[in-house]
């Protein structure tokens, strides 16, 4: 079915403005339960997505032997490309949407079609390893949606985060436990 452009992109701001909603509620959820399991905690540590440079420290360097380090992805700020460089390969010469292509090292990343041409990313945090590459990916060639953040629900939140000691842009950061969450924005 052809749709005006008008229509179009009316549908395309109502599905981001939801799918937004839904990212929030979720981190808003993780915040609730923090808040409630360690109330004598008044700051956390969190990464800032707009320092962190996606070395791949925050894979190997978390204390837990599952880093408490996931993927978030800003669905306000997506394109929803069909051809995104944070799932596929950024090499311009192999940018093209076999399999084969996929830079996700444990397939965390989802990818559905909504309507001609968008298709919609989502991340699978049970695989997600925290590993950075889609962030670096995102940032070549798309718009940044895809960044790092440490998950309430599983940091233990050490005296000392074993991540920040060899951060090398030092994007850890401490943050009041009460806002735990360092969420990028279409206009920061
Ligand atoms: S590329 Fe790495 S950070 Fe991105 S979703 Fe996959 S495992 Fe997570
Ligand atoms: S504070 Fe500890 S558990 Fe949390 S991300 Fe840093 S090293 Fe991992
Ligand atoms: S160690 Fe720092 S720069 Fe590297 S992925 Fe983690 S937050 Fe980003």
């Amino acid at each position: 079915m052809n749709h005006p452009p008008s229509e179009l992109l009316s549908r395309r701001r109502f599905l981001k403005d939801g799918l937004w909603t839904v990212s929030l509620g979720a981190a808003g959820a993780a915040a609730a339960a923090l808040a409630s399991r360690s109330r004598a905690k008044e700051w956390v540590w969190q990464i800032d997505p707009y320092k962190c440079i996606g070395c791949g420290r925050c894979a190997t360097h978390c204390v837990l032997s599952e880093s408490a380090v996931k993927c978030v992805h800003a669905f306000e700020m997506c394109g929803y490309c069909d051809l995104c460089t944070g799932y596929f390969s950024p090499d311009p010469k192999a940018l093209q949407t076999g399999a084969e292509h996929q830079l996700c090292p444990t397939g965390a990343i989802r990818r559905r079609f909504i309507e001609e041409p968008y298709f919609e990313f989502t991340i699978d945090e049970s695989r997600c390893i925290g590993c950075g590459k889609c962030v670096v990916g995102c940032a070549a060639f798309g718009n940044g949606s895809l960044f790092l953040q440490i998950r309430h629900d599983r940091c233990l939140n050490c005296n000392e985060c074993a991540i920040g000691r060899v951060c090398p842009s030092g994007a850890i950061v401490r943050v009041p436990a009460s806002a735990p969450y360092l969420l990028k924005v279409r206009n920061p």
